[in-house]
C-alpha cells in the first residue's frame, strides 16, 4: 500500500468517526410512548412484544414495497422476530439502514442461487447425536435452542431457527444423548452452547445444561455464541451474571456487525459480563452494503475494544439459500483484513475465515505477506508494502 493510499484510510476513519447514530429515544416512537420503563428493561416483555407483522413494523419504519414482499414471502421459512429494543435503533426513513436490513426481510431473500445450500457447513451429516456438532478433534458445538431474540435476514442456519416447531422437546432430556457423547469422548475439552440463542433460555433451563456439561471432567470451558447482548442486552441481568460466575471459566461469542449497534445499553450489558469475569470476543459476518467497507470494520474493531469485546472472527457470508444479496467477493474481506492489519492495534484485528462448504471447517483467508521463500529465507512485505528479508 502507498503513503497516500494509507493518508486516504486515516483520512476517510476520521471523517466517519462522527458517528450518523440517529438513535432514537423509544419514547419518541408512537407505539412504545406509553410503555412503562420498567417494562421496556424487562427481557421478557421485549420478546413477548416482538415485531412479527407488517402491520405493527410499519408503525416504527416507513416500509418500502421491497420489504412489505420480503416480510410476505418470510413467512413460514425464517420468521421475522423484531425486539422492540432493535427496532427503536432502526433509521425510520433509511431502507439501507445497516440495523434495518439486518432484520427485515426484502423481497431479494427469496432468490436462490444455484450453488446455495440448506446446510452449507454440512453442520447435519457431522452430528452424532440430536442438538451436537462434531467437527475438530477436541471441541463441539451444542445447538441448545432453534429460537432467538431477533432473527438476522443472513443467518446460516436458517433450516433450524425460527421457531418452527412449536414444541422443542422437555429441556430435562433433550439433552441426554448430547451430554453422553461427550461423556464418552475423552478428547471434548471446550463445549460450544449455540442455537439459535442459548441466552433466550430461561436461567433455570441454561443452567441446568449448563451443570451437565461441566460435571463432565474432562471439558475444560465453556463458550456460549449469542448475539443477545446486541439485539435484547435487557437478557444480561444480575441473576444471569450471577448463575454464569459459577461455571468459570465460561468465554462469550457475540454476534456483532456494525457500529452502531454498540450502544449505551449494549455496553452496559457487555460491562456486566466483563466484570463478572467473562472474556467477551465478537464474530462478524461479512455484509454487502452493511459492513464491507474498511473504515466501517476498522470502527467496528476499534469500537468493540473500548467495550472489552475482542474481535475474534469475520466470516464470509455462507453460501446459505437466499443470501445472495448479502455476500460480498471474497476479494472484499481480504481487502478490509489488508486495511486493519497494521493500521489499528493488533487486538483489533479479527481473523477473516470461509467455513469450507461441506464441512470444511474455518479456514483463514487474508492478505499474503510472504512474497517468495527459499532455503534458509524469506522475503516479506509488511504492512506498508515495505519489503524486508528475514534469515532464517
Ligand atoms: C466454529 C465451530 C467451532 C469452534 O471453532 P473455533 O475456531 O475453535 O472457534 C466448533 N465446532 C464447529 C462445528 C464450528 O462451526
Amino acid at each position: 500500500m502507498t503513503e497516500v493510499e494509507n493518508q486516504k484510510i486515516q483520512a476517510e476513519t476520521i471523517v466517519q468517526a462522527r458517528p450518523s447514530r440517529r438513535i432514537r429515544d423509544y419514547q419518541q416512537i408512537g407505539i412504545y410512548k406509553d410503555i412503562n420503563p420498567l417494562d421496556w428493561e424487562d427481557w421478557h416483555w421485549q420478546l413477548k412484544n416482538r415485531i412479527r407483522s407488517k402491520e405493527v413494523l410499519s408503525q416504527v419504519i416507513r416500509l418500502t414495497p421491497e420489504e412489505e414482499k420480503g416480510i410476505d414471502k418470510a413467512r413460514g421459512r425464517l420468521s421475522m422476530a423484531i425486539t422492540p429494543y432493535w427496532a427503536a435503533l432502526m433509521d425510520p426513513e433509511d431502507p439501507n439502514c445497516p440495523i434495518r436490513r439486518q432484520a427485515v426481510p426484502v423481497r431479494d431473500e427469496s432468490i436462490i442461487a444455484p450453488h446455495e445450500m440448506a446446510d452449507p457447513c454440512a453442520e447435519d451429516r457431522d452430528s452424532p447425536a440430536p442438538h451436537l456438532v462434531h467437527r475438530y478433534p477436541d471441541r463441539v458445538l451444542l445447538l441448545a435452542t432453534d429460537h432467538c431474540a431477533m432473527y438476522c435476514r443472513h443467518c446460516t442456519r436458517r433450516r433450524l431457527v425460527g421457531e418452527h416447531n412449536e414444541d422443542e422437546g422437555d429441556p430435562e432430556t433433550k439433552f441426554n444423548a448430547a451430554v453422553e457423547y461427550i461423556k464418552e469422548n475423552r478428547k471434548i475439552r471446550d463445549v460450544l452452547i449455540s442455537g439459535g440463542d442459548p441466552l433466550t433460555l430461561e436461567d433455570e433451563h441454561l443452567e441446568r445444561l449448563i451443570q451437565k456439561i461441566r460435571a463432565v471432567s474432562h471439558v475444560e470451558f465453556l463458550r456460549i455464541g449469542t448475539r443477545v447482548p446486541v439485539t435484547l442486552p435487557q437478557r444480561i441481568t444480575e441473576n444471569l451474571v450471577n448463575m454464569l460466575k459459577k461455571y468459570s471459566p465460561i468465554w462469550m461469542s457475540i454476534h456483532f456487525n456494525h457500529p452502531k449497534e454498540i450502544t449505551k445499553r449494549c455496553k452496559m450489558a457487555c460491562d456486566m459480563l466483563s466484570d463478572t469475569g467473562i472474556p467477551l470476543g465478537s464474530q462478524s459476518v461479512l455484509l454487502k452494503g452493511i459492513n464491507d467497507r474498511p473504515y466501517i470494520m476498522r470502527k467496528l474493531v476499534q469500537e468493540l475494544l473500548q467495550i472489552r469485546v475482542r474481535p475474534y472472527y469475520i466470516y464470509q457470508c455462507d453460501p446459505v439459500r437466499g443470501t445472495q444479496h448479502f455476500r460480498t467477493p471474497v476479494a472484499a474481506g481480504i481487502n478490509i483484513m489488508e486495511k486493519l492489519r497494521g493500521h489499528t492495534s493488533g487486538y483489533a484485528v479479527p481473523t477473516y475465515v470461509i467455513d469450507g462448504p461441506g464441512g470444511g471447517g474455518k479456514i483463514p483467508v487474508g492478505p499474503n505477506y510472504i512474497l517468495s521463500q527459499a532455503k534458509g529465507k524469506y522475503v516479506l512485505r509488511n504492512y506498508k508494502g515495505k519489503i524486508y528479508t528475514y534469515l532464517e
